[in-house]
């Protein structure tokens, strides 16, 4: 239900959303405010943990109020989530998110930074975090990101005295964004950053805190605020025709894949920074004081001020054009200051709106969205002066350094259009997210070139400059190539350029579980990046693992078209496990990536090229029963999973479940979050007791302990904590070894236990009737046992279980142990397992 809610307020955002990849085409009164923009000179730097912890409110107060220029930090990109809106995880996920954000900032008017922290899941504790991240590498960056975005004022999000009390990265970013405070301007701290910037001391930092930092709004009325700033954050603007609250509702509600889409908020609201470190503050309700944030904060800025705030003053909505002259001659002005950073971020700001100002249209659109190297592709050009001002395009030039004469004189509103071809270098680098490049660890991305460092994306290479010449003053504004086209049922498109290699390949199933030694048949896809592929396709596989046919030949026509084949895997005699990934060789050069395509209405096209990998695993395991009904939570794959292991899976809905369609199953397993999010789950809890009591299993795996759908989980008193162990090595004890479904029909033993990933369960249990047996106790560093993780009860002839245990996670990744373990879950109980329990007794 929740979804489909979702997928509303998808389309309906979407008519908003869609302007998001066009090229945008402003409003005299958005000229304005980014002329007000260009009058203040000062900045705020946001820092947080993850996408989604910004407070948009502050940010848009910042950005459209104050009219900072403002920034938000985010130490990842939030690979460690959940997403509701598809198929895609860990750094595909990251990738949507990273676009999400972006999106937020396209409305709240602020710009995007990271750093090369990876989030690699939950974690409790800042030291832990630190740990797994490499500290030093994340503080570097943070220093990085101050010495260039270079702040007046830093805003943490977190407070970094929290240590202990909320996720690990949230208190990380506080601490690290206070350690930085202090080296930025220090030049021994990372010498070798000083080649590419330099050095910058923030004036001060500030917690954005909140009444939920204090328990409750009571608390917090009573604390002493002398130390605060308080703004009110839902002010109106006129000129956009919003408050700030709802451009910052807007703004979160983009990170859809986190599930944020939300009702606009509206009226006076206050928000609290409080002062940590720098120069205390003089004047109490001014988070610059002591900062001159006008013109002549910059040698050489009074001339220039005086011309731009005459215009601010005197802004002609009617006829933006008119202030061009001006503009031009504020702008050959800038280019005198001898301060690096002033010059090239008012220069960047002004030119952006001389270019707004004379309604410039300047497009550069492929014919296609996508090229190999070598390949020469056509593209349409098109400019347009919207203005009475007399513009001639002089040249353009292209990114192969080529300039092309033109000398035209673009006349008011008359569209010239006209072809020009591009030579794709032959050795033109993929666009892909640069931070993927190269395999990273679990804590961090591999990033060599310190230049993209902290960059949202990975910069557009293909570009077209336009040379003009406005009222005789050249100017250069350089786009990058898109592709422009329309779709009947969607209207006109836009979409990046890229460049992708020759040919890509996948093997179409990420984790091929084989239960016996039977060969099975696989699917490899290779897709062409260009016409007439030619070459031959082979898998690389573990040593005791075969394959054949060893090599196929492929031939691929078009350009974009994919050719199918079938490989058959033979599995050894033991459980073994490895990976298979597929070689593409085309003459003399071999391809060794996937090709993935995200393609979401609220976020630009991605294309995404990852090492193309499979993980095969020949497991030992035997089982009982056959037939396993699924009930769908939050989603998970556990459905296919099991499939895999050869049970007979149906994915049943709650209307479905009635006594006469329970009888078919042996099993009914519940999927993750089920008992939050399905509002009528209550009403069938009886029947599924009755299930068990006639001899069925039913299996719930976690739901959040807050906002369940009913307190009657299970036939016996059972109440859910929020006691997880994230660390996925925590050693784990069995405190009922004898127990069944430890020793039947698989006996589970420490190994079954090795290799799990990101964590090895949430949502324990914490409390239950004695009719449960806790069967394994486990704990992170440092905390008690927790022993919730999987309980077993008998009721009736069949067993109800609940487990916190990951197997959601663990399935996907194709581990062994989590798969017997389950098994044996299921099989508790069936007939023939209680005869080999007798025989052995
Ligand atoms: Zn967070």
């Amino acid at each position: 239900m929740q979804k489909r809610l979702l997928y509303l307020f998808i389309g309906l955002l979407a008519v908003l959303i869609a302007q998001a990849q066009k090229p945008k085409t402003p409003s005299s009164s958005e000229i304005y405010q980014s002329l007000q923009k260009l009058n203040f000179l000062g900045s705020v730097l946001y820092v947080a943990a993850h996408p989604d912890d910004e407070n948009t409110r502050l940010i848009s107060y910042m950005s459209n109020h104050v009219k900072a220029r403002t920034a938000y930090l985010s130490l990842t990109r939030g690979d460690g989530g959940q997403n509701l809106i598809g198929p895609e995880i860990r750094e595909l996920l990251g990738v949507i998110r990273t676009q999400e954000l972006l999106a937020a900032r396209r409305i709240d008017g602020g710009e995007q930074l990271f750093t090369r922290a990876n989030d690699f899941g939950y974690s409790k504790h800042p030291d832990e975090t630190l740990e797994i991240w490499n500290k030093d590498e994340v503080l570097s960056d943070v220093v990085l990101a101050i010495r260039q975005f270079k702040p007046d004022v830093i805003i943490n999000r977190f407070d970094h005295r929290r240590a202990g009390k909320t996720h690990g990265h949230h208190t990380s970013s506080a601490m690290l964004s206070m350690e930085a405070f202090d080296l930025a301007n220090d030049s021994s701290a990372y010498p070798n950053q000083l080649n590419q910037t330099s050095l910058w001391q923030p004036k001060r930092l500030f917690y954005n805190t909140s009444w939920w930092r204090y328990g409750s709004h009571e608390e917090f009325d009573k604390i002493d605020k002398s130390n605060m700033l308080s703004f009110d954050i839902g002010t109106y603007y006129p000129l956009k025709g919003m408050s700030n609250n709802e451009l910052a509702s807007l703004a979160s509600s983009q990170h859809l894949c986190q599930g944020f889409g939300r009702l606009a908020q509206r009226g006076t609201q206050n928000e609290y920074i409080e002062f940590l470190k720098g120069d205390p503050l003089t004047d109490n309700d001014h988070i610059f004081s002591g900062i001159d944030t006008s013109w002549n904060r910059v040698k050489g800025g009074k001339a220039i001020g005086d011309i731009l705030y005459a215009i601010e003053e005197n802004f002609n909505f009617k006829n933006p054009s008119v202030h061009i002259p001006q503009l031009l001659k504020a702008y050959q002005l800038i280019q005198k200051i001898s301060d690096a950073h002033w010059k090239t971020q008012k220069t960047k700001e002004l030119k952006s709106i001389i270019e707004m100002c004379a309604g410039l249209y300047l497009e550069a659109s492929a014919e296609t969205n996508w090229a190999t190297g070598g390949e020469t592709i056509n593209l349409n050009i098109e400019v347009l002066n919207r203005s009475d001002l007399p513009i001639i395009l002089t040249s353009i030039q292209n990114s192969n350094d080529i300039t092309i004469s033109k000398n035209i004189e673009l006349k008011g509103n008359t569209k010239y259009d006209f072809k020009e071809t591009l030579k794709i270098k032959n050795d033109a680098k993929p666009t892909t997210p640069y931070w993927l490049n190269e395999k990273g660890t679990l804590g961090m991305y591999k990033v060599d070139d310190m230049a993209l460092i902290g960059l949202p994306e990975t910069p557009r290479v293909y570009t077209i400059g336009f040379n003009v010449l406005i009222d005789n003053v050249p100017l250069t504004f350089t786009k990058p190539i898109i592709q422009r086209f329309s779709k009947p049922d969607k209207g006109e498109l836009y979409r990046p350029f890229e460049i992708i290699p020759e040919a890509s390949a996948k093997i179409t199933e990420k984790v091929i579980i084989l239960n016996n030694d039977q060969q099975r048949d696989i699917t490899v896809v290779v897709k062409a990046g260009r016409d007439n592929l030619e070459g031959d396709v082979e898998v690389c596989h573990p040593n005791d693992w075969n394959i054949f046919p060893k090599k196929q030949k492929i031939a691929i026509a078009h350009k974009g078209e994919e050719q199918t084949l079938v490989f058959t895997v033979i599995p050894p005699k033991n459980q073994s496990e490895g990976f298979m990934s597929p070689i593409v060789h085309i003459g003399d050069k071999d391809y060794t990536k996937e090709l993935i395509e995200i393609d979401y209405e609220h976020i630009p096209f991605q294309t995404v090229l990852l090492p193309s990998e499979s993980k095969v695993v020949r497991l030992d395991i035997e089982k009982r029963g056959e037939n396993i009904g699924y009930i769908q939570g939050a989603g998970d794959v556990v459905p296919e999973s099991l499939e895999q292991i050869g049970y007979n899976v149906r994915v049943i809905t709650l209307d479905e479940i009635t006594s006469d369609t329970l009888s078919n199953f042996d099993a009914i397993v519940v999927g993750i979050r089920a008992f939050n999010i399905l509002d009528d789950i209550e009403f069938k809890q009886q029947q599924l007791f009755d299930f068990v009591s006639n001899g069925g299993n039913v299996i719930v795996q976690y739901s959040t302990s807050y906002g369940l759908k009913t307190k009657d989980l299970a036939p016996f008193d059972l109440e859910l904590s929020h006691d997880r162990v994230t660390d996925e090595n925590a050693e784990v004890r069995f405190l009922n070894p004898d127990h069944e479904v430890l020793n039947f029909p698989n006996k589970i033993t420490q190994n079954d236990f090795e290799g799990w990933t990101q964590e090895r369960g949430l949502y324990f249990a914490n409390n239950w009737g004695r009719e449960f047996t806790p069967i394994l106790s486990m704990n992170d560093k440092d905390e008690v046992p927790k022993e919730g993780s999987l309980l077993i009860a008998q009721h009736g002839k069949g067993y109800y279980i609940y487990t916190g245990l990951s197997f959601f996670r663990e399935f996907p990744a194709g581990v062994s142990g989590a798969y017997r373990l389950f098994a044996n879950i299921l099989s508790l109980g069936k007939d023939d397992v209680k005869e080999a329990l007798k025989l052995t007794d």
